[in-house]
């Protein structure tokens, strides 16, 4: 063993390696071994590194290939995201009540369905009615498309143009607003005996992407000359569908409303005209138009508070983790990083297998609460990128039944239990920011799993 120690091994404390090699060299000789020669012991460890060469050593992997790749990732990781498959189908049926027949429905999967896992979401929402999906780049279409998935795919901005082959290959509609990327867009399709289809974005007043409203007729006769390219759709972005006023969102939806009237007025069919997202398709049902983009609400997320009176959804993902550590702390000595947190004496502190690097945001340290047993424990301590504890106090009040918590106990981070109840929201609320940004962020690093 003492010869495997790593090359950077400076010795144990006040022992540097050359003495710590000479002690051992010591106690080899002391037992009759030379000890220039190699060590017996040395070839089985090996696995690793070779030490004086530095090269990896290839050896057999001690099980089956088969029965480490079958192990259940919640065994390889007391950390996971829980998406209900059935909250989004029922989504897009509350979802679609509001819809006129006509009116088609897009489910928007962009950012891997908001945290959700695109190619799973995309499944349930075609299961439930959706009639087409959205997504954001060219790669996440590419993904939905190799998943199998034979759906209408819209990209809801212009890619760069050295993507079109991929756009063509994989059936991917982009949103088009630039005159010099239409045009090699509808080059490309043509030299393939393809046509090129697109969706133009407008700008009614967001001023994000798309051509200004009173400018569109002038665009499609720009490019109308091209044979190959084929106006799919015409849409719009609202700026303040979630706000409580409605003054902007009315200027807006108007000179869309104008947009698609010129449109029409010169001669062109637009094609599918659509501007609604979540918040203004419960708010809205004026903007509705031939199609509607369900995104935040897809997952059971209220974009805003006026729209909970409005439609009942639910919620469909929950973030868990297990115990994986348990101490009590004496009185007055800190907890994590920084040592903010200051044990009152009476707790168990218990750490979870879950951090900032998972989507649990650093700025929620102190500030959110986790729920075991259906009930709710207060988060201590800064939160560390992988890790992060919580207290139970481990005194009796009343009636209340004492809770011993043990490593390998569940525990709530986002969901229900119970009574108990932790959301996306009120996290997104002591933030300072939005349920959205909450719900891609636990997307990132833990497994998902689908029930
Ligand atoms: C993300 C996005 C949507 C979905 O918005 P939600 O508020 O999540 O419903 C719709 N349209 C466009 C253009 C988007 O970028």
């Amino acid at each position: 063993m003492m010869n495997d120690l790593p090359n950077g091994f400076t010795g144990f404390a006040g022992v540097n390696r050359e003495e710590f090699e000479s002690a051992a060299d010591a106690s080899r000789r002391q037992r009759g071994e030379d000890p220039a020669a190699e060590p017996a012991a040395r070839g089985s460890f090996q696995y690793a590194r070779d030490l004086d060469s530095g090269r990896r050593v290839e050896t057999e992997l001690p099980f089956a290939k088969q029965d480490i790749d079958e192990i259940n990732p919640l065994d390889l990781r007391w950390a996971w995201v829980e998406v209900d498959l059935s909250a989004i189908r029922h989504n897009v049926a509350e979802t679609r009540k509001f819809l006129q027949s006509r009116s088609r429905l897009l489910a928007v999967v962009k950012a891997d369905a908001y945290g959700h896992g695109s190619v799973q979401v995309a499944k349930a929402a075609l299961g439930a009615g959706a009639d087409r999906l959205a997504v954001a780049t060219v790669p996440e279409g590419i993904k939905l498309r190799k998943a199998g998935i034979t759906a209408p795919i819209m990209l809801l901005a212009q890619p760069p143009a050295t993507s079109i082959p991929a756009l063509l290959g994989y059936n991917i509609v982009p949103t088009v607003y630039e005159p010099d990327f239409a045009v090699a867009y509808g080059e490309a399709a043509d030299l393939r005996g393809m046509k090129a289809p697109y969706h133009l974005a407008v700008n009614t007043g967001m001023n994000r992407i798309g051509v200004r409203f009173d400018e569109a007729v002038e665009f499609l006769h720009q490019v109308s000359f091209h044979r190959a390219l084929e106006l799919d759709g015409v849409f719009t972005h609202y700026a303040t569908a979630d706000c409580p006023e409605t003054l902007d969102f009315s200027i807006q939806s108007n000179r869309f409303a104008d947009a698609i009237e010129s449109i029409r007025a010169a001669g062109f069919d637009p094609g599918v005209v659509h501007s609604a997202n979540s918040a203004s398709i419960y708010r809205y049902p004026n903007v509705h138009y031939d199609m509607v983009r369900l995104g935040v609400s897809l997952y059971g997320l209220h974009p805003c508070p006026e729209t909970r009176d409005l439609v009942d959804l639910r919620p469909a993902m929950s973030v868990h983790a297990r115990i994986t550590d348990t101490r009590f702390v004496p009185m007055s000595e800190g907890v994590s990083y920084g040592l903010h947190y200051r044990s009152p004496g009476s707790v168990k502190i218990c750490t979870v297998p879950i951090g900032y690097a998972d989507g649990l945001r650093r700025g929620l340290s102190g500030n959110t609460d986790f729920i075991l047993g259906g009930r709710y424990y207060r988060q201590v301590g800064n939160i560390c990128m992988d890790q992060c504890m919580f207290e139970v106090d481990m005194r009796s009040y009343g009636t209340r039944e004492r809770i011993d918590p043990q490593v390998g106990d569940e525990v709530i981070i986002v969901g229900t239990q119970g009574i108990a109840e932790v959301t996306l929201d009120e996290m997104a609320e002591k933030l300072g920011t939005i349920h959205y940004e909450l719900a891609c962020g636990f997307g990132q690093r833990m497994d998902r799993i689908y029930v």
